[in-house]
C-alpha cells in the first residue's frame, strides 16, 4: 500500500498563495472527497498531492518521503491523476488512450507492451463499459463517454492511489452515479486509495469515507460525512441555508437547500444519522421555524 500525506502545505501560483499550512492525511484504501466552494483551493490541493505543484512551504509525503524527492516514474507507477481539464482533442482511439495509462509501467523509453498491459487495458475498458467503442476515435465520443475513456486510462495504470478531479464532470445524473459506483467497486475490490474532488455535496456524502472541507485555502473540517456535514457547516463554508435529512437510500446526510423562494417547513431526522433500525423507512418529523442563518463566515 501507499501512504499519502500533506504536512503544513502551502501552494501558490506565482506570488498568489492559494493554500496555506494545509495538513491532511489521506486514509489508505478509502475514498476521500475534497469539498469546498468555488475557488476554495480543491483543485490546487489535488495538484499538490499529485506532485504537479511545488510547495512554497511544507511537504507532501508519499510513503513517508517528500514526493518531490521521488522519481517521476516511481510516482507515476503508484499514483494516477485524472485532471479536470483533459485535452479536448487527442487524435487517439479509446483503446490507444487507455494504453497510455500503462506507459509508466513499461521498461525503458520505448518499452513495448506485454500481456500484463493488454489485460489491464481490457479490464479498464470492461469496467468502464467502453469495450464496444474501443476502436472509435475519442474525439467522436459524447462528453460523458470521453470522460469515461480518461477514467479508463487512469484505471489501466493499476496504481495504489488515484487522484480524480471532478470525475463526474459532463455526465448526466445516471452517468455520475455510474462512475462513482465504478470507482467504489474498484476501491472495494482492489483497495485503491481514492482522492476525489466533487462539487455535488450529496454525492460526496454518499460516496466518501472521509471528507476534507476547504474554505479560502484552509482545511476547515475533516472526517466522516455524517460528522462534517452539519447545517452550520453549510452556512459557514458555502453560505448555504439548508436542512440535512437522512438519505433514505444510502442512510448518509442528504442536503436539502432552502433558497429564498421556499417557505421554511422543514424536515429533520428523528434519529442521529446512521442509527436508524435497518428495516424502517427513514422517519421524518416537521420542525418549526428557521434556525439562525449566520451567512458565509
Ligand atoms: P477550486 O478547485 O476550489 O474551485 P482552485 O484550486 O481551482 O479552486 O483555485 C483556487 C484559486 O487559485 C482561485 O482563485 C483560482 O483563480 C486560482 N488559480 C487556480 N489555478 C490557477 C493558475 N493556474 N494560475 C493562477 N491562479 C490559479
Amino acid at each position: 500500500m501507499t501512504t499519502l500525506r500533506a504536512v503544513d502545505l502551502s501552494l501558490a501560483y506565482g506570488a498568489e498563495h492559494v493554500l496555506r499550512d494545509v495538513s491532511v492525511e489521506i486514509p489508505e484504501g478509502r475514498v476521500t472527497v475534497i469539498v469546498g466552494a468555488n475557488a476554495s483551493g480543491k483543485t490546487t490541493l489535488l495538484r499538490g498531492l499529485g506532485r504537479m505543484l511545488r510547495p512554497t512551504s511544507g511537504v507532501v509525503l508519499l510513503d513517508g518521503k517528500d514526493i518531490h524527492s521521488r522519481s517521476s516514474k516511481y510516482v507515476a507507477t503508484v499514483m494516477g491523476l485524472l485532471p479536470q481539464d483533459a485535452p479536448e482533442q487527442t487524435g487517439l482511439t479509446v483503446a490507444e488512450l487507455v494504453h497510455r495509462g500503462r506507459t509508466p509501467r513499461r521498461q525503458g523509453l520505448f518499452g513495448r507492451s506485454g500481456p500484463g498491459d493488454e489485460e489491464a487495458v481490457r479490464r479498464a475498458l470492461e469496467l468502464t463499459g467502453l469495450g464496444p467503442v474501443a476502436e472509435r476515435p475519442v474525439d467522436d465520443l459524447s462528453g460523458g463517454q470521453r470522460r469515461r475513456a480518461w477514467i479508463a486510462m487512469a484505471l489501466a495504470g493499476e496504481t495504489d492511489v488515484l487522484l480524480l478531479d471532478e470525475p463526474t464532470a459532463f455526465l448526466d445524473v445516471a452517468g455520475e452515479l455510474e462512475v462513482l459506483d465504478l470507482l467504489t467497486d474498484l476501491n472495494r475490490r482492489s483497495g485503491t486509495t481514492m482522492v476525489l474532488v466533487l462539487h455535488d455535496l450529496n454525492l460526496a456524502a454518499r460516496y466518501a469515507d472521509h471528507l476534507v472541507a476547504l474554505k479560502e485555502g484552509q482545511v476547515v473540517r475533516q472526517g466522516v460525512p455524517a460528522e462534517v456535514l452539519t447545517e452550520e457547516f453549510l452556512s459557514d463554508v458555502f453560505g448555504l441555508r439548508a436542512r440535512i435529512v437522512l438519505d433514505p437510500v444510502a442512510r448518509t446526510p442528504l442536503i436539502v437547500p432552502i433558497g429564498r423562494h421556499h417557505s421554511y417547513t422543514a424536515i429533520a431526522c428523528r434519529h442521529p444519522l446512521g442509527q436508524e433500525p435497518e428495516s424502517k423507512p427513514a422517519p421524518v418529523r416537521l420542525v418549526d421555524g428557521p434556525p439562525e442563518f449566520a451567512g458565509p463566515g
